[in-house]
């Protein structure tokens, strides 16, 4: 667990290990923001993360019982995989939902959480890709897949995954333009001026 401002907490950084551009190892990050003193969580990261996943909230000093909701920024399997271990309501965006087939438990997210955490539409790496705006000491963007590393932004490229590569960049740019972190879908958080 990593506590990057007094209302951020990585539970998990993503990751994404390739071999010889064949991916062997992939699971998006596991982020809680705070709404006041109430917990949300971006992103669950895949079933098998579940250990690490609910001993960084026991570390942040919460119970996943805390958890007032779950967004997802897309609802690739990479993204939801603890989400049922959550009694929390689940959202993501209506785009998404429609393309599940059985449907039963995730809502239409809206696109301002609180005061100071809202949700823009970043598609182009899936249909309903949305990242997460959280105005706090400084603004962070959970990107999930729009940028899902920190060499995404470095070098300027969308998601090698993608359904509109024009979108995918134009979702680039937005989060490029508001973020002063970033917390991407598979990798370390980083500062956006960084480029080391
Ligand atoms: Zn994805």
């Amino acid at each position: 667990m990593q506590k990057i401002t007094d209302s951020t907490y990585i539970l998990k950084p993503g990751v994404l290990v390739r071999d010889d551009k064949k991916i062997i190892r992939y699971a998006s990050s596991s982020v809680i923001l705070m709404i006041d003193e109430f917990p949300l969580i971006v992103d669950t990261g895949l079933s098998p993360d579940w250990k690490t996943i609910s001993g960084a909230i026991k570390e942040a000093g919460f119970s996943k019982d805390d958890i007032l909701m779950v967004i997802n920024t897309h609802l690739h399997v990479d993204h939801i995989g603890c989400n049922k271990k959550f009694g929390a309501k689940k959202y993501a965006h209506p785009l998404e939902i429609k393309q599940l087939s059985n449907n039963t438990e995730i809502l239409p997210c809206p696109s301002k959480i609180s005061k100071n955490i809202s949700i823009i539409e970043t598609p182009g790496h899936s249909n309903g890709h949305i990242s997460v705006v959280f105005r706090d000491e400084v603004v962070i963007v959970c990107s999930g897949d729009a940028i899902p590393t920190k060499n995404n932004y470095i070098e300027r490229v969308p998601p090698r995954i993608h359904v509109n590569k024009k979108l995918a960049m134009e979702s680039f740019c937005k989060i490029e333009k508001i973020a002063e972190i970033i917390i991407p879908g598979h990798d370390e958080w980083f500062y956006l001026d960084s480029t080391t």
